[in-house]
């Protein structure tokens, strides 16, 4: 129910990542003047896909980018786990067929990247400033004020940390705080059409587990390229950065031993295509607020990729922190209620992002399918069924 609280409130979002211009553009869907300060001087998602659940496509939908992104998805029609050594574990129908829910899609980052910005831009022309790196944010009890790296200072009603697990939003407000090494690191890569491997397995979508080892791979746009993400359990990490690019034979070491598959699909693998990932966390927070500044996405909640729902709560966040602004008649209490409804909920499912990697990553097909299956119903249903557009926003 759009109350129109919002209008004419000037919200600054650092971060242009899939949180910041989601928040973004649900602000200005409500009704906010938004400003998004991003560092990058371009957009430029490294090659990668993501795959979204229905909690996280009905926020996309409500605001029209679900349909701008027609032919560059592809709806899994089964996927599947594998063992080692090929067996399969598990095969699940996702369910797409239901006609009202938004539904279970794989996509290229940069697409739904491009997708989001298209849609603040028809709203909020030149809302995206680039080459605007943050370095710090006071929060008042009235406004906030960034300050960017070349001095600059700007003050708005709002100021929004969306900017990724090294938030520098976060450490202006709780300075003891940083982020620290997970002992996991994640290899992507992508397939072009032209160079798709025949695959024993009768299914493109599919994680299999090893010993401190796992790899999920799936199609994207609309089965163009296919996208993979090995994690790898390991205690050294170069501090050189935490994003770089690495050559194939460092997968082929780590998979040597798996099934047929994984080879095939490491071999059709352009060598310009393999990057890798330092994956970073942070120890759960209570409050993500304090005076005029808040959290979403990474900066609030890091977590393992292992339940693919770092990037849909972030969308959640967006559409939760928008529509609280819009339906509260203070900015106080809207962010209050934020809180209330986001802090438990994202700090829940990264934990249970933590578990499933312990499980996944002990190799043992037994542990797998008992954590799957102790769950698999209700957290299901707990992550899926949540629909951010209507959930309530309430102070208690
Ligand atoms: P980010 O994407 O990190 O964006 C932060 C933005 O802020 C960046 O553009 C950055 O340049 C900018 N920035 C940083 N510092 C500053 C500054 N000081 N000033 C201005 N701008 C700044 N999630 C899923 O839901 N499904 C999946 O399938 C999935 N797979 C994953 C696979 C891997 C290997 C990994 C590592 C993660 C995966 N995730 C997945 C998680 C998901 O990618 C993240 O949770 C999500 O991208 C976080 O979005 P964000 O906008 O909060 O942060």
């Amino acid at each position: 129910m759009v109350r129109g609280h919002s209008r004419n409130k000037h919200v600054i979002v650092v971060g242009a990542g899939l949180g910041g211009l989601t928040a973004a553009l649900w602000l200005a869907w409500r009704g906010c003047r938004v400003q998004v300060l991003e560092a990058a001087s371009e957009l430029r998602e490294v090659g990668a896909g993501v795959s979204l659940g229905p909690n996280a496509t009905r926020v996309l939908r409500a605001v029209g980018v679900l349909e701008a992104l027609n032919g560059r998805i592809s709806r899994p029609s089964r996927q599947i786990v594998q063992s080692w050594d090929g067996r399969i574990l598990m095969a699940a129908e996702p369910n797409n067929t239901d006609a009202d829910a938004a539904g279970y899609i794989q996509v290229h980052r940069a697409d739904l990247q491009q997708a989001l910005l298209g849609a603040l831009e028809k709203l909020a022309p030149g809302a995206l400033r680039l080459d605007s790196k943050v370095t710090g944010c006071e929060p008042e009890a009235t406004r906030a004020v960034v300050t960017l790296r070349d001095g600059t200072r700007v003050a708005a009603d709002l100021v929004v940390g969306a900017d990724g697990v090294h938030s520098a939003v976060r450490r202006s407000l709780f300075a003891d705080d940083s982020a620290s090494f997970t002992g996991i690191a994640a290899y992507r890569g992508l397939v072009p059409q032209d160079r798709l491997p025949a695959l024993d397995a009768q299914a493109p979508s599919g994680m299999t587990i090893g010993p401190g080892r796992s790899f999920v791979r799936y199609l994207i746009r609309d089965g163009e390229m296919l996208n993979f993400v090995a994690f790898v359990s390991t205690s050294d990490w170069e501090p050189e950065g935490w994003s770089v690019a690495c050559d194939r034979t460092e997968l082929e070491r780590h998979f040597a031993g798996a099934h047929a598959d994984i080879q095939k699909v490491l071999a059709a693998t352009p060598g310009t295509m393999f990057h890798k990932w330092g994956l970073f966390g942070r120890s759960p927070l209570e409050r993500w607020t304090m005076g005029r500044v808040t959290l979403l996405g990474d900066a609030a909640h890091p977590m393992l990729p292992f339940l693919g729902q770092g990037a849909s709560m972030a969308l959640e966040d967006g559409c939760v922190l928008a529509r609280a602004i819009d339906e509260m008649p203070n900015l106080e209490d809207a962010l209050k209620a934020y809180e209330r409804v986001r802090v438990p909920r994202a700090n829940a499912v990264a934990e249970a992002s933590a578990a499933r990697a312990a499980a996944v990553h002990t190799g043992r097909p037994d542990t797998f399918n008992r954590s799957v299956g102790e769950d698999s119903v209700a957290r299901r249903e707990h992550l899926f069924g949540y629909d951010a557009t209507t959930v309530e926003i309430a102070l208690r």
